[in-house]
């Protein structure tokens, strides 16, 4: 049984780029008469906005969306907590007590992207947290994962192919989480998938490099033989502005709320979407549950979405 599932994080209102992708999430699971999962990732504290969960889960309705369960990560607490210490236990999570300014000191080559390589520099320094906590106070330490050297992981994603990654050389022991607890969002996501029984993620491809590192964790808190319980995963191009960077406020108000404020109806915006993913035509105003059945994954462009121009109506707006 197909068991699909769109995780919104709660930093912002949700906006086109967001709709888009989990329209590609429901399509999926409606079209293999699948479950479908509402998680809501309310972890990341401080970029977590009041409100803004309760106003993606609105957006999200009124754009047609259902969904046939619904959690959120802050009740799931004990769980991530009863992950980490498996984790601990098998010696595999460590107290770091670096700063980003010494890990990009660290850096023996100049990197790109947000992720820092990470060499070890803590690995075996500190025989607890507590320890680890006195001996940078008031800063607080995080746990890092312990990445076996030439740690290959490779996988071939439903929607982006063949992808793979030198873990030890490109990320070094990742950090996993920030609380002493260890529910820390990277763990959280892993957990949850593996709990709720996902078998497919469907998501933004700017997560396809935190992946493999994810992969990790999951096979490092199953057995082997339930290895297969792992998801599968489907990356997808993100929406971005004509300057190709990723979809943000630069580029204009394109919040979910903003345009049904202003009159633009739930069809008029899937149409405009769909016709993004090739499933309609200019101007087509369709339903969420027709844009589900003519979608069709093979007819994505793998190059990012380009919004070239937007008005409060997207009627003059084009996609490139
Ligand atoms: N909650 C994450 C986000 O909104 C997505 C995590 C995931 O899909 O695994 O960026």
């Amino acid at each position: 049984m197909y068991v699909g599932r769109l995780a919104p994080s709660p930093t912002g209102a949700l906006h086109l780029g967001n709709a888009r992708t989990f329209m590609i999430a429901y399509a999926r699971a409606r079209q293999a008469g699948g479950r479908l999962i509402m998680r809501m990732e309310d972890l990341d504290h401080p970029k977590d906005k009041p409100g803004a969960a309760k106003a993606a889960i609105e957006d999200l309705k009124w754009l047609g969306f259902d969904w046939d369960e619904e959690y959120t990560q802050s009740e799931r607490i004990e769980l991530y907590r009863d992950a980490a210490k498996k984790l601990i236990e098998k010696g595999l999570l460590y107290p770091c007590v670096c700063s980003r300014k010494d890990v990009e000191n660290a850096q023996s080559a100049p990197h790109a992207g947000e992720q820092l390589f990470y060499p070890g520099l803590c690995r075996g320094k500190f025989a607890s947290w507590d320890e680890a906590e006195k001996a940078i106070s008031p800063r607080k330490p995080c746990w890092r994962f312990k990445v076996a050297p030439n740690t290959c992981v490779s996988f071939v994603d439903n929607f982006a192919g063949p992808y793979s990654q030198e873990v030890d050389k490109v990320l070094g022991d990742f950090p996993v989480a920030r609380d002493k607890d260890g529910a820390g969002y990277t763990l959280a996501v892993v957990v949850d998938d593996l709990a709720m029984g996902v078998t497919e993620v469907v998501r933004g491809d700017d997560l396809l490099p935190a992946t493999p590192a994810q992969m990790l964790i999951a096979k490092s808190l199953l057995q082997p033989s339930t290895f297969n319980l792992q998801p599968s995963y489907c990356h997808v191009p993100l929406v971005v502005g004509p300057d190709g960077r990723r979809l943000a406020k630069r580029h204009g108000d394109t919040r979910i709320a903003s345009y049904r404020e202003s009159g633009v109806s739930a069809e008029h915006l899937i149409g405009f979407l769909a016709s993004s993913l090739g499933c309609a035509e200019n101007g087509e105003e369709i339903s969420l549950e027709t844009f589900a059945e003519r979608f069709d994954l093979s007819k994505i462009d793998h190059s990012p979405c380009k919004i070239d121009f937007f008005d409060t109506r997207l009627a003059a707006t084009s996609i490139v």
